[in-house]
Parts: C-alpha cells; structure tokens; sequence
C-alpha cells in the first residue's frame, strides 16, 4: 500500500496545514490489491492509478525495449563490421580448447578485457603460423566479443577488401572509395585476415601500407593473421623499390604471435620471445 500512501503525501504537501483532503479508492487490483481507479476529493473526478502489476509489466516492457534495442544495435554493427556471416558467428563459447590453443585463446580473451588499455597504447596482434591453427576464428571471435561491448570493428580478409574498394570504386567512383577506405581507416580496431593471400600488385602494396600506416600514425590497433612466415611477410610488403615500408609499420605496432602446430610441440618449449611479449602486454 506504498504507492496509496505516496499518492496521498504528495497531495497533502502541496496542500499543507491540517487539512488532509482523501482520495477515495474506488478499485482495487484483483491481484495486487493496490487502487486502480481513485476518487479526487476537490471535484470528485475518478482517476486511473497505476498499480504495481501494472508498473511491473511497464518496467518489463522497457526492459525488453532496451535489450531489442541493443540486439538491433549489435547486429548492425555486425553488419557494418564488413564480417561475412560466418565470421559474425566465431565467438569465444563455442571454441574446442585444447592444450594446444589453450593460451592463445585465453591472451585473446584477455585482450578483449583490456582493451581499453590497448586501444590507448596503439597495440595491435600480428597473428601468424602455419594454416589450421584456428588464427582467423580467434581473430573473430576477437571482433565479435569487442562489437558486443559497443566497440567499433572492421574485420575482413585482405582479398575482400580489396575487392570492396575496387567495387565500391566502379559502383560510386572516387566517393565510394574514399568513404569505405575511411571506415576501414578510422574503425577503433581493424581486423586484417589472411594477409598475403591476396594478390600482390603495385596497387595493393601501396594501398595496404596507405591502411596500416595511417592507422599505425592516427594510434588505432590493428589485428593481423597471416599464414606467411615473417620473412615472407616482409617480402610480399616490399614495394617495387624494394623498400618494406608496408612490413615495417606493421611490426612496428603489432605484437607478433606466433601459433605453433602440433607437430611443433617440443619448440615451444623452448622460451619464445613473442609469446612471452604477448602475455605481457596483456
Ligand atoms: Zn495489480
């Protein structure tokens, strides 16, 4: 009988002095018991009065409201993350942990939990190794659990992005291109997949080191996986002059993780410099 009891408060204080006019209860709930309908005492108009089953079910509503609104939110993002469906769906609940993968996953997992530190001090991953070792799935699972706590994501392998600038080029000229090149550009955490499998032409050299250098100056991380060795990698990053550029911005803020195959077992035993890096940094 709070709520009868607030009602009338209110309406006595503004009043003040002894004379204390009632509200005359009218209705009742049936299954709360508090009024539903009352009766004013100055002109006798009925008011409707909410009672608790009723503000219950307004809060659960809004409630439901709010968590729609967010699931539309998230899948939007999702959507505007560049993710195919496949990689919107790599969470880190349905990953097989096995010793193998057990502390990639869980540094992974971690760099989801810090990521505000991370974003502040420009850390990026360089994810690469042989193929199978579940590199890209982890990345994903990376921008999924991030895109759920509201962070800005693009993930997308090189070669689709390639061909979405090129795409976007032929479908709405130089605009086109500049827009998608500036949310691939500015997004708080982009997420490279398989580089070195797309391609290498002048063009594509000169327009990854124009994406990873202007990330790497404006302090935005970015993931990396690639199934290249680094020595590779610093190679299909050459330009034509022979100059790394490309490579060199890249380690430059990238950690490099590197995820050792199974038949690898007794090398990583072996202290590993950049695994120890990476679960320093978080
Ligand atoms: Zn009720």
């Amino acid at each position: 009988m709070e709520s009868i009891k607030n009602i009338m408060g209110m309406t006595t204080q503004t009043l003040g002095g002894d004379e204390k006019p009632k509200f005359t209860v009218l209705e009742c709930c049936e299954i709360c018991g508090e009024p539903t309908k009352m009766q004013e005492p100055f002109l006798g108009k009925e008011v409707g009065v909410k009672c608790r089953c009723f503000r219950e079910q307004q809060e659960k509503e809004e409630k439901a409201r709010l968590i729609a609104e967010a699931e539309y939110e998230r899948r939007k993002a999702k959507t505007n993350s560049l993710m195919d469906e496949k990689a919107q769906s790599a969470v880190f609940e349905n990953l097989t942990i096995d010793d193998d993968n057990k502390k990639y996953i869980q540094a992974a997992e971690n760099y989801c939990v810090h990521w505000a530190e991370n974003y502040k001090a420009n850390r990026g991953l360089l994810f690469y190794g042989g193929t199978g070792r579940g590199k890209t799935t982890i990345a994903f699972c990376i921008a999924n659990r991030l895109i759920n706590n509201g962070i800005g994501v693009k993930a997308i392998t090189v070669n689709a992005m390639i061909q979405r600038v090129k795409d976007s080029f032929r479908n709405n000229g130089e605009n086109g291109e500049t827009a998608l090149k500036a949310e691939i550009k500015e997004a708080a955490l982009l997420i490279l997949d398989d580089l070195g499998a797309e391609l290498k032409t002048e063009w594509s050299t000169c327009f990854l080191y124009e994406i990873i250098d202007e990330r790497y100056r404006s302090g935005k991380p970015t993931i990396v996986t690639t199934n290249l060795t680094l020595k590779q990698l610093r190679e299909h990053l050459t330009d034509k002059n022979g100059i790394p550029r490309a490579f060199d911005r890249l380690v430059e803020g990238l950690t490099p993780v590197e995820f050792q195959c199974r038949n690898y077992r007794k090398e990583q035993a072996k202290a590993n410099k950049s695994d120890y890096d990476f679960f320093t940094v978080y």
